[in-house]
Order: structure tokens, then C-alpha cells, then sequence
């Protein structure tokens, strides 16, 4: 099989190359902007990478959605620091972007798994979120969180319109707080400070010292998912036996992860000051609250909670997501905290 990853040096991009390549026979042909999470991938003869754009590069995207069999378009901004000050890229890149290589998947009969989010829930007051039932529902037009959501969404109900339509085969996947190593780049320039995801937010607070903001008091929960459990279950999407797959849409997360960005904060800090590497420090961070409207802008507005239904990625591609809060938590610092030795060094 030839699957063809737009995005490949991202987050879940590297990771998934990286498995593919090292537990299938499969070929991965891989398009970003930069290549400096690609170590694992890049010494691969199954593994064809080019340095390019989806913005830019069009001829080499046709040439390979014509070319492979499963079509992956992972790029995509997902930072909602940036879905409040720069909604106009999040609806370009996200969107627009997103759609020509919707279009062409369906030009050349391909199968398509997208990337949707748990984003598109919104402020859904379902316990937990169900793909099938859940009601998705945003804020108003001018808090301009709501784009990266809204974006989502309709690419959701398009994609979905040209499987009934024209016979789109598709797999559209929703993670739910994925974390782990590689995650996003550390703000340790304070100039960076807001923008990231909060789990490498507070690790880069912690290793600058600064205070952990919490957003409006943190009790604001999230179910955090280690990577290698959401990739697992991408794998078996993949795959697809018996195309068992095709016209659905799952979440992947992890239900039992569920804590307060507090919660969160008060882990991190204990791991962080727990481990020998950081013996030498000698001031640790305080924990501070913040509003929102401070740290985001005017345009921000919270989900309070978001815990994913996985009755149907049990039931249908029988998976289960093992690793716990504590050891997935462990695991992301850790690997900030080797790397960021390894340049002091
Ligand atoms: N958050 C926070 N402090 C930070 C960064 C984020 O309290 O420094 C909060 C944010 O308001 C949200 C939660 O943490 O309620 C998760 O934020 P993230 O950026 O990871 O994305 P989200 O889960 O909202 O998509």
C-alpha cells in the first residue's frame, strides 16, 4: 500500500510515518515545509519524502494523490492562540487548502482520511461526545475561536456530501488532546509565550521559570491521549479489513484521561521539580491565574469540558487506548527535557 501524508513532519505526521515504516511493508510518500522531526523516517528507502507547501506544490500533490492509495492530508494549523489572531490563515490553510485535496481525492477515486477535531463539538453539553449523535455548537461570529471549529466542521459535511454524492470513500478521525514527544516546538523565548498547545506551554514555563498561567482558573478539563495510542488506532484505520471503515467517523482519545488544566499544571510542576535533570534549578514556577481576554485576546471563548464517546472505535475497529494521565505526562516531559539537554550540550 502507498500512502501518500501531507504534513508528514507534524505532530501525528512524524509519528505515523515513523510506525508505518518500522511494523509494514507500506510506502510513505511525505510532503511538508521542514523535515526536523523526519529522523526516524528519513534513512527509509519506503520513505519518500520533498520539501514543499500544499500551497505551492500542486502539480507534486496530483502527481502523488494519482499515485497512492491512501490520501492523509494532515496540514493544518491547530494552535487556538492563532485561530484568535490569525483566523484568516486558519481558514485558508485549514480549509481551503484542505478542500482542493478533498477534490482530488475525489477526482481520482481515492480514499481519503482526514483529520477532523474534537474541536468540532464546541460548547456541546453531551457528557460525552458521540460522532454520530453529539449536536456540534459554537460560540457567535465575533469570537474568532470558533474559525478553526467552523472550518473543520463544513470540511466534515463536504467530505461527507461527496461520499454520498459521488461514492467518496473516507475515514474522517477527531483526536482529542493528543500529547507526547515532538508535540510542538517550546516557547523558551518568552517573545513565543501563548503559543502553543497547554501541555508544552507549561513545560516551557517550567523550564524558563515563569509563572503557569491558568486560563480563567483552570477548571476548565480536557481527556489527554498519549500519541502512540492514537496512532495505534490509526493504524487499524489504515488498514481498513473488510473496508469496515469507510463513511465513518471516529474519535480517538482517551475518556479515563480527564483532568482540569489546573489539574494539569500541578502534575506537570511535580514531575518537572521530581527530575534529576532539573536538580540544578533553583527557582521553580509559580502557578498563577489569568483571564482570558488578557492572555487570548477578545476573540477567545472556552470549551468547560470534552470527554470523547469510544463506544464505536471499541466496537467497530476494536481499540482501546492504554496509557494513563501520569506515565503520558511523564513521557512528553521527559522527552522536552532530554532534548532541550542535548542542545545545551
Ligand atoms: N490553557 C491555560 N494556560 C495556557 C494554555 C492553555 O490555562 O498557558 C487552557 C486553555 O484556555 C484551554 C486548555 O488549557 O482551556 C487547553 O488548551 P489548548 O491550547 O491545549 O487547546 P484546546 O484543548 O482548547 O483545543
Amino acid at each position: 500500500m502507498k500512502i501518500l501524508i501531507l504534513g508528514v513532519n507534524g505532530f501525528i505526521g512524524n509519528s505515523l510515518a515513523a510506525r508505518i515504516l518500522s511494523d509494514t511493508e507500506w510506502e510513505v510518500y511525505g510532503m511538508d515545509i521542514r523535515n526536523d522531526k523526519l529522523d526516524a523516517c528519513l534513512g527509509s528507502d519506503r520513505f519518500h519524502f520533498v520539501e514543499g507547501d500544499i500551497g505551492i506544490n500542486k502539480e507534486w500533490i496530483e502527481y502523488h494523490v494519482k499515485k497512492c492509495d491512501v490520501i492523509m492530508p494532515l496540514v493544518a494549523i491547530a494552535t487556538p492562540a492563532t485561530y484568535v489572531r490569525e483566523p484568516l490563515r486558519v481558514f485558508e490553510l485549514d480549509f481551503e487548502e484542505n478542500l482542493a485535496i478533498v477534490r482530488l481525492c475525489v477526482k481520482y477515486g481515492k480514499r481519503l482520511l482526514f483529520p477532523s477535531t474534537s474541536e468540532v463539538y464546541g460548547m456541546c453539553t453531551d457528557r460525552e461526545f458521540d460522532e454520530d449523535e453529539s449536536p456540534l455548537i459554537l460560540g457567535p461570529i465575533r469570537m474568532q475561536r470558533w474559525i478553526y471549529s467552523a472550518s473543520k466542521q463544513l470540511l466534515d459535511r463536504v467530505i461527507w456530501a461527496y461520499g454520498f454524492q459521488r461514492g467518496l470513500k473516507f475515514t474522517c478521525f477527531r483526536p482529542f488532546n493528543w500529547i507526547g514527544p515532538k508535540l510542538d516546538e517550546l516557547a523558551l523565548d518568552p517573545e513565543k509565550e501563548g503559543s502553543s498547545r497547554v501541555v508544552t506551554q507549561f513545560i516551557s514555563s517550567l523550564m524558563r521559570s515563569d509563572p503557569i498561567r491558568l486560563v480563567d482558573g483552570g477548571l476548565q478539563r480536557r481527556c489527554f491521549t498519549y500519541i502512540d495510542d492514537g496512532i495505534a488506532c490509526l493504524m487499524k484505520i489504515i488498514e481498513n479489513k473488510d473496508n469496515k471503515f469507510n463513511g465513518e467517523i471516529f474519535n480517538i482519545g482517551n475518556p479515563a484521561n480527564e483532568a482540569t488544566v489546573k489539574d494539569l499544571a500541578h502534575k506537570l510542576k511535580e514531575f518537572f521539580v521530581g527530575h534529576p535533570a532539573t536538580k540544578h534549578y533553583t527557582k521553580h514556577s509559580e502557578i498563577i491565574e489569568v483571564y482570558s481576554k488578557d492572555f487570548y485576546g477578545e476573540g477567545y471563548q472556552d470549551i468547560d469540558f470534552r470527554v470523547p464517546s469510544i463506544r464505536k472505535a471499541r466496537e467497530l475497529i476494536g481499540w482501546e487506548p492504554k496509557v494513563d494521565l501520569d506515565t503520558a505526562l511523564r513521557k512528553t516531559l521527559e522527552y522536552y527535557l532530554d532534548s532541550n539537554m542535548k542542545a545545551v550540550c
